[in-house]
């Protein structure tokens, strides 16, 4: 028995990337653009308005204020779709729409809102002169001609996976098709004498073809074309026959006849047809798994076929279908992130694992005050598809455990999230490590300044792993309040938010981070020398003897006071600067 990895890989070291196509952009979502796109115009293409008022020259409205209103003659109106027809002299106004170009001559545009329009047309003035209430800058509520769009920028790169919002900048440009890698078409059959079609009344003995329905339907949510071929019998011949009706497509999908059953011919077909890698998963569900190549000579050509036999259970084809089809059509797609995303969560049930094999547990994840909380949808059966409708995760629990126990953390593949996920970019947190003395704390406080005075937002964190929080020095209300047995303590003041929660676990760099929040350029973290996703950075004296407390890999840099033979970035202790400089260029200013 092979690992899920090693299948995996064996799956993926046959799938090739399709090739490009072109076609019309409403055609593509999903899909993974194979062109760099460039502009050949500004967009917008003019200075326009961003707000319904009067275009004018800023320095018109000098003083202008409600009590003493600058009053300009309207020379004219402009709508949205036309052009002006006037230019704007000194001491006069063009009425505009938003989206309308800015008139030759005016520099900004004051909204109705400010100017006495409405009263105006109350008491039915003459509206050939306006009064202006607003003081206005140059360029208010003008949107700049190529502000979004520059003519001759690269706009999406190759290689981008199309979302409704790269399709609306295609349209922008212009584009109304892309070249985009085409999505592969996928096989279906199901294997069985006792399957009937879904329009079919059951006979005894019998049950309905689902698995067609679950596969083709994870066909198209991962952005593949299925081609059903119906159902196969359990004989050589029938799936021969049906089989070579999907020698065309890109890869074939088998469900059921992989057991060793006396009627689990889907492994014969493949050996007399193609190149086995046959093989046992060490997974459960999913244990009996194959996979191979069918060839088939195609005008004087050897064509091969990558086929997945799915076990016939059928949550066990929809799990299996989830850890190696899936990744093999993103790969197929173009799609660089094949990997579902994986989150940690707290587990509400016990689990027993009795074997070898690594479980997939049928899940329901929910978000409880901030932290994820998983719970089985009930009887795990391999045969319980309705077990798979009440889930929105996997719960990995590893080969050769023991199982886990109600509390305890495990990984959850997140079924529905989009894989994309994962390329959201987290902050960058560089992690200052070093013995106690060795100065962490005056080097953070100086790097904290210096980023500041260097326009970053910066976010700093403080591991503590002596348990107690400063803000909940002993004696202090928050203190007593902890200590009286709240399970969260939030102090606020009228600048300032803390919040104190008791856990009874350790949280990890990476749980920390996404709580930070978005509004920053940096975290800053004291101590973390654990984690393994951030960099770090070790403070090393050498008073404090010549051994580090990170091993060298682990490290981007070392600050030190001495100088170590080691293959690492070495920064003078005392040069904040330095320190960074070496920051900023190596974290902060990398394009991811
Ligand atoms: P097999 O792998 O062919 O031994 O099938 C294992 C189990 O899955 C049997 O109980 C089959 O009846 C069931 N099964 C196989 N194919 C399908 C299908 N297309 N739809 C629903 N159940 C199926
Ligand atoms: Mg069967």
């Amino acid at each position: 028995m092979i690992s899920v990895e090693e299948a995996l890989d064996k799956v993926l070291s046959y799938i090739e990337i399709l090739e490009p196509e072109r076609k019309p952009i409403l055609d593509c979502l999903g899909q993974v653009l194979a062109e760099d796109v460039y502009s050949d115009i500004d967009v917008p293409p003019l200075d326009n308005a961003a707000m319904d008022g009067y275009a004018l020259r800023a320095e018109d409205t000098r003083g202008a204020s409600e009590s003493s209103p600058v009053y300009l003659s309207v020379v004219g109106e402009v709508a949205a779709g036309s052009m002006p027809t006037r230019e704007v002299k000194p001491g006069t106004a063009i009425r505009i729409m938003t989206g309308a170009p800015l008139p030759e001559g005016a520099d900004a545009v004051v909204q109705f809102e400010n100017t006495d329009e409405v009263n105006r047309k109350l008491s039915g003035d003459d509206l050939s002169q306006i009064g202006i209430l607003y003081q206005a800058k140059k360029r208010l509520n003008v949107r700049g001609r190529g502000e979004d769009i520059a003519k001759g920028n690269l706009v999406l790169e190759k290689g981008r996976v199309l979302r409704p919002q790269e399709i609306g900048v295609l349209a922008s440009l212009g584009h109304p098709t892309a070249l985009v890698i085409r999505r592969p078409i996928v096989a279906i059959l199901a294997t069985g004498d006792e399957l009937i079609a879904v329009d079919q009344p059951l006979a005894p003995g019998k049950i309905h073809n689902s698995n067609t329905y679950t596969i083709a339907a994870e066909v198209s949510r991962y952005g593949g074309v299925p081609k059903i071929l119906g159902i196969g019998r359990d004989s050589i011949q029938s799936l021969t026959e049906k089989i070579d009706g999907g020698l065309d497509a890109d890869m074939l999908i088998t469900s059921g006849g992989v057991s060793k059953g006396d009627y689990d011919v889907v492994k014969d077909v493949l050996a007399e047809h193609g190149e086995i890698g046959f093989w046992t998963v060490r997974m459960k569900p999913g244990k009996p798994l194959a996979f191979g190549i069918i060839k088939k000579t195609e005008g004087g050509r050897e064509k091969k076929v990558p086929h997945l036999g799915l076990p016939g259970n059928r949550v066990s084809s929809m799990v299996t279908f989830e850890q190696f089809a899936r990744p093999a059509i993103l790969k197929m797609m173009g799609k660089k992130i094949l990997a579902k995303p994986v989150i940690r969560a707290i587990i509400e049930n016990d689990i027993v694992a009795t074997d070898e094999r690594r479980l997939f547990a049928r899940v329901n994840v929910i978000k409880r005050k901030g932290q994820y909380r998983a719970s089985l949808t009930g009887h795990q059966g391999s045969g319980i598809l309705t077990s798979m409708t009440k889930a929105n995760g996997l719960a990995v629990i590893p080969e050769n455990s023991k199982g886990v126990k109600a509390g305890d953390m495990v990984e959850v593949q997140m079924l529905d999230w989009a894989e994309e996920q994962d390329e959201v970019k987290t902050l960058p947190t560089v992690s200052i490590v070093g013995k106690s003395a060795s100065g962490k704390t005056v080097l953070m406080e100086q790097l904290i300044a210096e980023f500041k005075r260097r326009g970053y937002k910066v976010a700093t964190l403080k591991h503590n792993h002596h348990g107690t929080v400063e803000i909940d020095h002993p004696g202090k209300d928050t203190w007593r309040f902890a200590r009286a047995g709240a399970d969260a303590v939030l102090v606020s003041s009228p600048n300032k938010l803390a919040f104190i929660e008791n856990l009874n676990y350790d949280l990890r760099l990476e749980e920390i981070m996404p709580i930070v929040g978005p509004g920053f350029d940096l975290i800053l973290a004291e101590g973390f020398r654990r984690s393994k996703s951030t960099r770090k950075i070790e403070v090393h004296r050498k008073g404090l003897g010549n051994d580090l407390l990170c091993s060298p890999e682990e490290l981007s840099a070392i600050v030190t006071d001495g100088s170590l033979d080691i293959d690492v970035a070495q920064l003078p202790w005392g040069d904040t600067v330095a320190v960074a400089d070496f920051i900023e260029k190596n974290f902060l200013r990398t394009v991811s």
